[in-house]
């Protein structure tokens, strides 16, 4: 295994919602762990990029830095979800071989997967069918991403790993009500209708999609759990194993809430995939599972917002 102790540790995208739960997690680490913020280092900049890291010389990074965003967001900005996202990961994944970094963990999407892929979602699903169009673009990037692991690991025998993420939520998402995945949209939306006394949530889609939702501080336990143990070519699905619907999920919300109103959906607007929910065992094979009930991991997403965020609105 790979001892994370005493080493530097970049975090690149640590103000994110992945990147700040990976630091909280590698603060029981004992290691020393680099951060560098956009006004500093811009991550699409390749020149930039490998002068900050010939400089900073980490031992190890976690790649946690992209353009993300939910269904509206990846499907109206294209290029930007496809540039941005090549560009950081071959700027970083192409340094970190030339500065001699031991281990690199890229952060992928459940979104890689065929539209129509056998559910649960194996590893071994990639490049098998046509992507769902609504985050292609996003997912082409991750893609790409994997394979700059795999390339560089059988080229020059970088211990490149990938994790594959579900869908993510916990403190610091993105709560807009357009830019923001499904899981923190909702939340913020539900709570503005309790907050102003409204009957009814307007919702995207049918509700009936089937989605998994993993905590993010059970993400960065997991993408810790990897770092130290998982050195193979193969990317790795991190998630529950779980799936809910949509509907299933603004109702479990309005319970943490407490909204007691009702739901509208708006069907024409997108569903996306109709299913997707990762088959876990390759992680649970190697000993690892998700541990926080979605229950709980949404009240203290709730919390959260409610004493940064929902103060008022
Ligand atoms: P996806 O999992 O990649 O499809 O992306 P999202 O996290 O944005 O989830 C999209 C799913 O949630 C689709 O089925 C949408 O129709 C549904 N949905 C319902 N209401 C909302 C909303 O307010 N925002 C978002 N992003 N999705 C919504």
């Amino acid at each position: 295994p790979f001892s994370l102790e005493g080493k530097r540790v970049w975090v690149a995208g640590h103000r994110g919602m992945a990147g700040s739960a990976i630091v909280r997690r590698l603060e029981r680490e004992g290691c020393e762990i680099l951060t560098v913020g956009r006004e500093a280092l811009e991550l699409r900049r390749q020149a930039e990029v490998e002068e900050w890291m010939a400089a900073a010389r980490p031992d190890a990074v976690f790649l946690a830095a992209a353009t993300v965003g939910g269904i509206h967001a990846n499907s109206t900005r294209p290029a930007e979800f496809l540039y941005d996202n090549l560009a950081i990961e071959t700027n970083i994944i192409h340094a970190a071989w030339r500065t001699g970094v031991r281990k690199l963990v890229f952060l992928g999407s459940s979104c890689i997967y065929p539209r129509l892929a056998e559910q649960p979602m194996r590893e071994d699903a990639l490049l098998t069918g046509a992507l769902e169009p609504t985050n292609e673009w996003y997912a082409i990037a991750k893609i790409a991403g994997i394979k700059l692991c795999q390339a560089y690991r059988r080229q020059y025998g970088c211990d490149f790993v990938s994790a594959m993420p579900t869908n993510l939520f916990g403190y610091g998402d993105n709560f807009d009500l357009q830019q923001g995945h499904v899981a923190a949209a909702l939340l913020a939306k539900i709570h503005q209708a309790k907050e102003s006394g409204a009957d009814t949530v307007e919702l995207w889609g049918t509700g009936t999609p089937m989605r998994e939702f993993l905590f993010v501080d059970d993400l960065a336990d997991g993408l810790v759990f990897l770092a130290k143990h998982y050195s193979e070519e193969p990317h790795v699905n991190l998630g529950t194993g779980q799936e809910i619907s949509i509907r299933g999920l603004a109702e479990l919300l309005a319970e943490v809430i407490g909204y007691e109103g009702g739901f509208h959906f708006d069907t024409s607007k997108p569903d996306g995939a109709p299913r997707k929910v990762m088959d876990v065992s390759r992680m649970e094979a190697m000993g690892w599972t998700a541990s926080t009930p979605l229950h709980e991991g949404f009240a203290r997403t709730y919390a959260w917002y409610r004493s940064n965020l929902g103060k008022g609105t």
